[in-house]
């Protein structure tokens, strides 16, 4: 697959380098090169394949409606809603401590649902089934050890000694972004010391094409539909709890999640093995360097209790993507620093609110004295019969 050819004397052969094939980076290799941008995918990593007869992929995601236009609009949609994919019409969010409840209910949106539940190893499947025929170079594995900007063009080292010279390097290589660090991009945010538990359990009710999510005191606990008929629990808990819940047999853990979901969903009767992930909050200080920006979880990290981190990353893919086609019918490099600071300050400064909105929801559910948690409850009552306000964060969350 090494075909990229290195440096030549009229300038970079490629117009743009990707870095990380996960659903955001492979995303944005697709929707680029299907604008007309010559365009290389590089990822250290293959990806699994996908397949049908396979268990579920124990990571999977919320895509809200922009989310499934995108993939849409790249042509792969259709292949992961046929494949393996759970819509969702409702979510039912309630508190522990007071029962205050809020339901958003998409056919009172005007629309048929309000979101998917997909694999993760799916959607990233499908994109990269689609970036051959597309005509996106792959180099897997490649891993990009350094980069040098100079004033026509970024050349990036790769481990194996090869280099590749493009107009533009796109770093979506995730939340500890080797190559942000490379370019000194500070982060700035915070550590909720707090691990999510992740696995896919039957439960004794249908989950009703329903996103539930419940506030305890130690952190939120979602449990999603999922197409199969289970249900995939996000349960998020301080780092020694959650140690302590992971380290149980799945007797005990299916007893203490029955609890937990206060049997919603009746008792939980069975659960995959389980997966633990680390929480932050980390936005980077810019997204842009000279011939070089970020996008995805390398740009920002967010609580999941909204479930929207990847949605926020398929949002910077169509961005950049609108905003290197403007610059391109403008006659513009497409990596001048005023084309790239556009997509960089209207991605950050969406992405920045979203991210705080999610941690101010986060610290509010943390609350715990007595009079502020009956504040808490009387608020979530009010919000839930003020249809307008309710359309306008649900509006929001689909990305319109
Ligand atoms: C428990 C949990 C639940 C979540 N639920 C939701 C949800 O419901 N909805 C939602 O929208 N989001 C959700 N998220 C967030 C979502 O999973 C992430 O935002 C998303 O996976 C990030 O994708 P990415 O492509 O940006 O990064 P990644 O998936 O991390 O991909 C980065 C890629 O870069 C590659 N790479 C790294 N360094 C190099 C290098 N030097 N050279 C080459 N390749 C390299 C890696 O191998 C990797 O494949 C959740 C997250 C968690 C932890």
């Amino acid at each position: 697959m090494r075909t990229v050819p290195a440096n030549s004397r009229r300038g970079p052969a490629l117009d743009i380098a990707v870095v990380g094939g996960g659903m955001v980076g492979a995303a944005a290799a697709l929707a680029l090169s299907r604008a007309g941008f010559s365009t290389a995918l590089l990822e250290a990593r293959p990806p699994t394949p996908w397949n049908a007869e396979n268990e579920l992929d124990l990571r999977v995601v919320g895509l809200a409606p922009s989310s499934i236009a995108l993939l849409d609009d790249l042509g792969v949609w259709t292949s992961i809603r046929n494949a393996r994919a759970c819509p969702y019409a409702h979510m039912h969010v309630w508190d522990a401590e007071n029962g205050a409840a809020i339901d958003f209910d998409a056919a009172s949106e005007g629309r048929d649902l309000l979101g998917y539940i997909v694999e993760n190893n799916l959607v990233q499947w499908m994109l990269w089934q689609s970036l051959e025929a597309s005509g996106v170079r792959r180099l897997c594995p490649a891993i990009v050890k350094d980069f040098e900007s100079r004033p026509d063009r970024i050349t990036l080292d790769l481990a194996d000694g090869e280099s590749v010279a493009v107009r533009l390097l796109i770093a979506a290589d995730g939340a500890g972004s080797p190559l942000r660090e490379r370019a000194s991009i500070a982060t700035h945010g915070r550590d909720y010391a707090q691990r999510a538990i992740v696995a896919h359990v039957a439960t004794e009710r249908v989950h009703a094409h329903t996103a539930w999510q419940r506030f305890l005191p130690t952190g939120p606990l979602a449990l999603l539909p999922l197409a199969d008929g289970r249900s995939s629990v996000v349960w998020s808990l301080p780092e020694a709890e959650a140690r302590r819940v992971q380290s149980l047999d799945d007797e005990a853990f299916l007893q203490e999640l029955g609890i937990a979901s206060d049997f919603r969903l009746g008792r939980i009767i069975a659960t995959t093995p389980r997966a633990a992930f680390p929480l932050k909050l980390q936005l980077a200080d810019t997204y842009q360097a000279e011939r070089f920006v970020l996008l995805g979880d390398a740009a920002h990290t967010v609580h999941p209790l909204a479930g929207q981190g990847v949605n926020l990353g398929l949002r910077d893919v169509a961005e950049l993507r609108d905003t290197l086609v403007a610059a391109r019918e403008q006659g513009r490099d497409i990596a001048a620093t005023h084309v790239l600071r556009r997509y960089a300050r209207r991605r950050r400064s969406a992405d920045t609110f979203d991210a705080y909105a999610f941690d101010t929801l986060a610290r509010v559910y943390a609350w715990q004295t007595p009079p502020l948690v009956a504040a808490r409850g009387l608020g979530v009552q009010l919000l839930n019969r003020l249809a307008p306000l309710k359309r306008r964060i649900a509006t929001h969350a689909a990305g319109f």
